[in-house]
């Protein structure tokens, strides 16, 4: 079963790492552990894993290095999050930053669930992803705290401008940035976040 998933995991990467997957309760262990060094990372995932029914599941691994990104959704409800990015500080994914990435994942499961295969494209999933990373980052801004919508926005911002098109996420956000919802957000958090 172990082999089994790795060779899964394997197959589904981007580009040949190994991933190794973390057992539950190691897992469970830096979770834990969430409630001092990310407290809002802990709150949205103890929420959303029980209120979000697209989930289906959580796998925690360790991939080799942290080039390949925190965290991938898979059409059958899995997400994948490299457990490094919660048991030890990354530069860049602070707090704010963990939650727009959980986010993003459950975005690409409302993707999966709305749009059949055959009209599936890598960058147009990417792009409902980070939207739907803003919407749900708005209601937390909306309940109070502005960092995570901020944060989202900074780093959507940030990898529109690289050149690397060969990325579906840098497509996405090369479209994205420079139309009308993008700012819609820009102009809220200009609105209501103060300085
Ligand atoms: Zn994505």
């Amino acid at each position: 079963m172990f082999i089994y998933v790795i060779g899964v995991l394997m197959t589904t990467a981007s580009f040949a790492q190994v991933q190794t997957v973390v057992d539950s309760a190691t897992a469970n262990a830096v979770i834990e552990k969430c409630t001092q060094s990310n407290p809002k990372f802990y709150r949205e995932y103890q929420y959303i894993k029980t209120h979000d029914t697209l989930i289906k599941r959580f796998i925690f691994f360790r991939s080799a290095t942290q080039n390949m990104g925190p965290a991938f959704a898979n059409p059958n409800g899995t997400i994948r999050i490299d457990l490094r990015y919660l048991e030890t500080a990354v530069p860049d994914f602070d707090d704010n930053r963990l939650i727009v990435v959980l986010y993003h994942e459950i975005g690409h499961l409302h993707y999966f669930a709305t749009t059949l295969p055959v009209n599936r494209n890598p960058a147009d999933s990417e792009k409902a992803a980070f939207e739907y990373s803003l919407l749900k980052t708005k209601e937390i801004a909306e309940n109070g705290d502005c960092l995570p919508l901020r944060t989202g926005l900074k780093f959507m911002k940030l990898r529109s401008e690289s050149d690397n098109l060969a990325d579906a996420h840098v497509r996405a956000l090369k479209r994205m940035v420079n139309e009308p919802l993008y700012f819609e957000y820009l102009k809220y958090v200009e609105e209501n976040c103060g300085k």
